[in-house]
């Protein structure tokens, strides 16, 4: 899905303005914000939780461990880099000591994402773990139930899956679960059908 010119102005007024915002406390710690990273006209877009030391450092996401990890599996089970997908996080600011975002830090970088959906409109949503799954699809239901299935957010279709630092903590059963929800994003892409569940379906 080709995004059009004035939508790839859009994406560069809407990164240059957050580039400098200082909407939450995350602004006091960070070294810079991190926008995204990869084509806006993307048909499939990650969410991931929050930058991390390296990700502040080097004002791009998902750059360390992790972010290896989910380039491979992207490569392995959906023939992508990620040059070709688009890449951002729930919060734009790194939370010190690696926190998990506060609930206020995440309903004021909420409309950035939304407005990164908007512009981008990819084909699948990938969300990767708790944070960016409870988020869009709008439950407290956790990610380990969440994920298995496909929903329907707006025009595009959402795929939760497991955070890839999960899945280097998790071993064998993670790293299968994450290369199925891949696999299931994948057929998407290519116009294959999936059940689409409502989120608010699933049991906690
Ligand atoms: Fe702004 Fe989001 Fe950074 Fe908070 S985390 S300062 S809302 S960009």
């Amino acid at each position: 899905m080709a995004t059009p010119p004035e939508n790839a102005r859009a994406f560069e007024l809407l990164r240059d303005e957050a580039l400098a915002c200082t909407a939450c406390r995350l602004s006091e710690g960070r070294t810079q914000v991190v926008f995204g990273m990869g084509d806006p006209a993307a048909e499939l877009m990650f969410v991931g939780e929050g930058p991390g030391a390296e990700e502040d450092r080097q004002g791009l996401p998902f750059v360390g461990r992790s972010g290896k990890l989910l380039d491979r599996l992207m490569a392995e089970e959906m023939g992508l880099t990620r040059e070709s997908a688009y890449i951002a996080n729930v919060v734009k600011c790194r939370p010190p000591d690696n926190r998990d975002p506060k609930p206020d830090e995440i309903a004021a970088c909420r409309p950035w994402l939304e407005r990164q959906v908007e512009l981008i409109a990819p084909r699948v949503v990938v969300t990767l773990g708790n944070f960016s799954s409870r988020l869009l699809l709008g439950t407290d239901v956790g990610i380990t139930k969440l994920r298995g299935r496909a929903y329907r957010y707006g025009d595009t279709v959402l795929v939760p899956t497991l955070h890839p630092a999960a899945v280097l903590r998790g071993g064998g059963t993670a790293m299968a679960n994450m290369r199925a929800d891949l696999v299931r994003a994948k057929t998407v892409l290519q116009g294959g059908v999936v059940d689409l569940t409502d989120a608010g379906m699933v049991a906690r």
